[in-house]
């Protein structure tokens, strides 16, 4: 569509960063351009809709940039699901495998609750690892996911199949 080919013309890629052989989506040329940032906030409130979400929640730290307006345009709350150690209240955390290591996530035990449908934004999804941990966060919460929404999906990595447990046949949307 019109809309997919100026969101894939605003977006950069950038290679060997940030290590040899990863070939990086930068978006920043895509939140520049006021028509591609708008197209991209309206196509994604068009989901929270479709999806009957009623929170979105933003991964650190893209997810956050996508994620505000998002919530602002649907009349939805905004949850922001960070690095551990950032939040300063009391916390759900959640550990995922990275290719060397692991991670945490955290968010704020009391923005969840299980009245709520949530919609997990971010700007790219690669394993799909950070996308995993923030549904098992939702879910230990006791609310419901309404799906996740993504910017670029790196098909090649399969996150689709990582996640698919986690939606439990809630959408992943990929625009
Ligand atoms: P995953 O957990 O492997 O799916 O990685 C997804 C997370 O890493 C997201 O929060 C993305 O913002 C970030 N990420 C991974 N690859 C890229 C990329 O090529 N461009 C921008 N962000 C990326």
């Amino acid at each position: 569509t019109d809309i997919e080919e100026l969101l894939l013309s605003r977006i950069r890629d950038v290679a060997d960063y940030p290590e040899p052989g990863v070939m990086f989506k930068d978006i920043t040329p895509l939140l520049a351009d006021p028509a591609a940032f708008t197209a991209l906030t309206d196509a994604l409130a068009e989901i929270v809709e479709r999806t009957g979400a009623t929170k979105i929640v933003g991964l650190e730290a893209r997810g956050f940039i996508l994620g505000a307006p998002v919530a602002v345009r649907a009349g939805v709350g905004f949850i922001p699901v960070r690095k551990a150690g950032k939040l300063p209240g009391a916390t759900l955390r959640q550990s995922y495998d990275l290719e060397y290591g692991s991670a945490q996530i955290e968010v704020h035990a009391e923005d969840l609750s299980a009245q709520d449908r949530v919609l997990v934004i971010d700007d790219v999804l690669a394993t799909g690892g950070t996308a995993e941990a923030s549904l098992q966060l939702i879910r230990r919460a006791g609310a419901q996911v309404a799906g996740v929404a993504v910017l670029m999906e790196l098909a090649f990595l399969d996150g689709r199949s990582r996640l698919a447990p986690a939606l439990d046949g809630a959408p992943l949307e990929a625009l």
